[in-house]
């Protein structure tokens, strides 16, 4: 598979104040960080919330400007948001929010919607728009005759199904789905997960699918790449990753899901407070939580480094005996 889309030394960093006379504080929300997306794979971004990966995600559709770094479309940078040329670019890449509600317009129907990114974008004549609203109608398994519904007179599936419609309107090579069935009933999810597994078979499509649900992820994506506090500390094909994390983090991420037949007391515990970003512990932002933490952890920021094929992880002590000890 060949590389849709590069992003190398990715940087965003937010202004934060603590209280209300405190002084502001700079974020580091993305941390340099570098990942590829290939040509009709779905490669999974997971983390705990405050870890990044939404910021990561619109960055990497130009949504979220760049403070560092470069993204790469087709071998192309990435051109500056807001330019006839990025909007042109952006047809072929579209974004699946996480509430379905607050991405669509209440005023208008559902076929509207559906079409607004071919109206935009002058895709063909009235006719063509017509038969396309109706193709991914069906496609996305909603019925012709709830073209003229209202957003709040569908259910929060159906919904979600009208947003992926819309960002499919256009053809595009690449979506970027952000949480997109934490929204929904857990009954719904699976359904949603399902359709944008199909869709994404039948058109060759990339997916970048960004989430907290491991067991979503792991159904779901090719290779998967794990964020702390802006940092990606593993990544590697998806079905390796969850059989032999490498990094404590992503062991512990995947310990937390419950499994039948695991017992409980065989889990790797996540300790400590989930990550605060205006308070990036120095050396290894892992160490407070982390139990194989000695002091090279403290005092030294672990890079990314080859962990077996295809595969990386940010740690001093990813191999051998630790590896061992904390399984
Ligand atoms: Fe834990 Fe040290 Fe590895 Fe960080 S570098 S994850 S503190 S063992």
């Amino acid at each position: 598979m060949t590389d849709l889309l590069v992003a190398e030394g990715l940087v965003r960093i937010y202004s934060a104040r603590r209280g209300l006379l405190g002084k502001a504080a700079p974020v580091r929300a993305v941390d340099g960080i570098s990942l590829c997306v290939r040509r009709g794979e779905t490669l999974g971004i997971v983390g705990e919330s405050g870890s990044g990966k939404s910021t990561l995600g619109r960055m990497l559709l130009g949504v979220d400007p760049l403070q560092g770094g470069e993204v790469r479309y087709a071998g192309t940078p990435m051109p500056p948001a807001g330019t006839a040329e990025w909007r042109r670019l952006r047809a072929r890449m579209q974004m699946v929010y996480q509430d379905p509600l607050s991405a669509l317009d209440r005023r208008l129907t559902i076929a509207a919607q559906i079409r607004e990114p071919l109206d935009i974008h002058k895709i063909g004549d009235a006719a063509f728009r017509a038969a396309r609203v109706d193709e991914l109608m069906r496609a996305v398994g909603l019925r012709p005759d709830q073209a003229g519904r209202y957003p709040h007179e569908l259910s929060g599936g159906q919904r979600q199904r009208v947003v992926i419609a819309r960002a499919l309107a256009t053809g595009p090579d690449l979506l970027v789905c952000d949480e997109p069935v934490s929204a929904l009933d857990v009954s719904i999810q699976a359904q949603v997960v399902n359709l944008l597994r199909n869709l994404q078979a039948s058109a060759g499509l990339a997916m970048v699918f960004i989430s907290h649900d491991l067991k979503v992820v792991r159904n779901l994506c090719d290779r998967v790449a794990v964020m702390y506090l802006g940092r990606v500390v593993e990544e590697g094909p998806a079905e390796d990753l969850f059989a032999d994390p490498r990094h404590p983090y992503t062991r512990a991420l995947i310990s937390s899901v419950p499994e039948p037949g695991r017992p409980l007391d065989g889990r790797v515990i996540l300790q400590g407070e989930p990550p605060n970003p205006a308070k990036r512990p120095p050396g290894c932002a892992f160490h407070p939580r982390c139990a194989l933490a000695t002091d090279i952890c403290r005092g030294s920021v672990p890079q990314l480094r080859k962990a077996g094929p295809g595969r990386a992880a940010a740690c001093h002590h990813f191999d051998g005996a630790d590896a061992a000890r904390a399984a």
